[in-house]
């Protein structure tokens, strides 16, 4: 039997934070699992590193499940970001090595491909209507299918998801920045904004919006209600979901599809919205969501409830992770998308990947295992820089969801 001999919690920031765990078994096979918790790294690189690690060593590679339970009731305190993110790392970094070891990749050890790519959909923004109209047309000239639209709320200094500059990156500085954010101008811009989308471009392409968990169920509902005629694929956050009844609400007062679950960190914050059908996507990650495992569980409970998956996948996740999800995306009967932000040449610096980006959808690495390298050596030239995401507050200075 092969045994975990070292596990070594790597920090890099080719661009932006990564932390990532590489385990290497007494065979002398690796695996690497994402660890990056945007804004909070450093608190689960120390609970690998302080907890987790020590856990590792002499363990059979081979039960992944086992390891899975070990980690999460064996820690007696469940669930939160920092916990499920770092057994998310172990079990990823575990999947790697069974591929590897097994001499496949690991979507053959999920069961084999249902789809040979996974439908991806780009972020296009703009300071303006007329700039998103333009990165729009950009994204539909690289033959994305699927395309997220945010622009700038005029006189709204905060609006969500604009990109400034070549790459979209909100944790950019060393203390959170403050932005400043208006409900009503909001809601009376976002729809006339997406309409223009619709008019220029009409409806042969998928047409998603991303509200950022920064409306009231009532506010949200009147909202979709507004969108019902632009047929959007998904209004994705449309509240804050600690509540899950609270999307009944939005439910009954409009069809626009629904998507959540980017800072879910386990089955139980969504069974209620799975269960009820209270969403049509659901967006859990393999790296906040407890692993390859833990998110598959996820995604087949979705699956008897016909709410489809949608996994976040912005560059606050790194290669390791966009991989696992892209090996787990092309698996799943109920796949929906798979977010798609490229990595900056900096980040391909340090992380090495297989995955391709062809017609809109992201194919999977044929190799063993999950496809990704990291280069040691190339990570080392990046120190961790600490970086924080923004703060929401209201016109009136309160603060407000971000
Ligand atoms: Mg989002």
């Amino acid at each position: 039997m092969a045994t975990i001999t070292g596990a070594k919690v790597i920090i890099t920031s080719p661009g932006r934070n990564f932390v990532t765990l590489k385990i290497t078994t007494s065979d002398g096979v690796t695996g690497l699992g994402d660890a990056t918790l945007n804004g909070r790294e450093l608190a689960v690189a120390a609970y690998l590193r302080d907890h987790l690690v020590p856990l590792l060593i002499g363990r059979d590679p081979d039960r992944i499940e086992d390891m899975w339970q070990y980690l999460y009731k064996g820690a007696y305190w469940r669930r939160g970001p920092v916990t499920m993110t770092a057994i998310a790392a172990v079990d990823t970094a575990l999947w790697d090595i069974k591929g590897k070891v097994a001499g496949m990749p690991v979507y053959d050890l999920l069961g084999g491909r249902a789809r040979d790519g996974a439908m991806v959909y780009g972020h296009a923004s703009g300071g303006s209507v007329a700039e998103l109209l333009d990165d729009v047309a950009r994204f539909r000239d690289l033959g994305y299918r699927a395309i997220r639209a945010q622009a700038a709320v005029p006189g709204s200094p905060g609006s969500y998801g604009v990109r400034h500059g070549a790459i979209y990156e909100p944790a950019a500085t060393a203390l959170p920045e403050e932005q400043l954010w208006s409900t009503e101008d909001y809601l009376d811009f976002a729809p006339s904004c997406l309409g223009q989308v619709r008019e220029k471009f009409g409806f042969d392409f998928h047409l998603l919006h991303d509200v950022h968990h920064r409306l009231t169920p009532t506010e949200a509902g009147r909202l979709g209600r507004a969108f019902e005629e632009l047929r959007l694929f998904w209004m994705e956050d449309p509240t804050p979901a600690e509540l899950q009844e609270s999307f009944r609400q939005i439910r009954r007062a409009t069809t626009t599809p629904i998507a959540v679950g980017e800072v879910f960190n386990s089955i139980w914050d969504c069974q209620q919205l799975i269960t009820e059908r209270l969403i049509d996507y659901i967006r859990a990650s393999v790296v906040h969501a407890g692993g390859i495992t833990h998110l598959r569980r996820i995604f087949h409970l979705a699956e008897l409830y016909q709410v489809r998956t949608g996994s976040h996948g912005a560059t606050d996740l790194s290669p390791v992770s966009l991989s696992a999800a892209v090996h787990l995306d092309v698996t799943v009967p109920n796949f929906g998308v798979q977010e798609y932000m490229a990595h900056s040449p900096l980040t391909h610096e340090v992380f090495r990947t297989g995955y391709e980006l062809r017609d809109g959808a992201l194919y999977p690495s044929s190799a063993p295992g999950l496809g990704v390298e990291l280069d040691e050596e190339a990570a080392a030239r990046f120190p961790y820089e600490p970086k924080y995401l923004p703060v929401g507050r209201r016109t009136d200075g309160s603060v407000h969801d971000w």
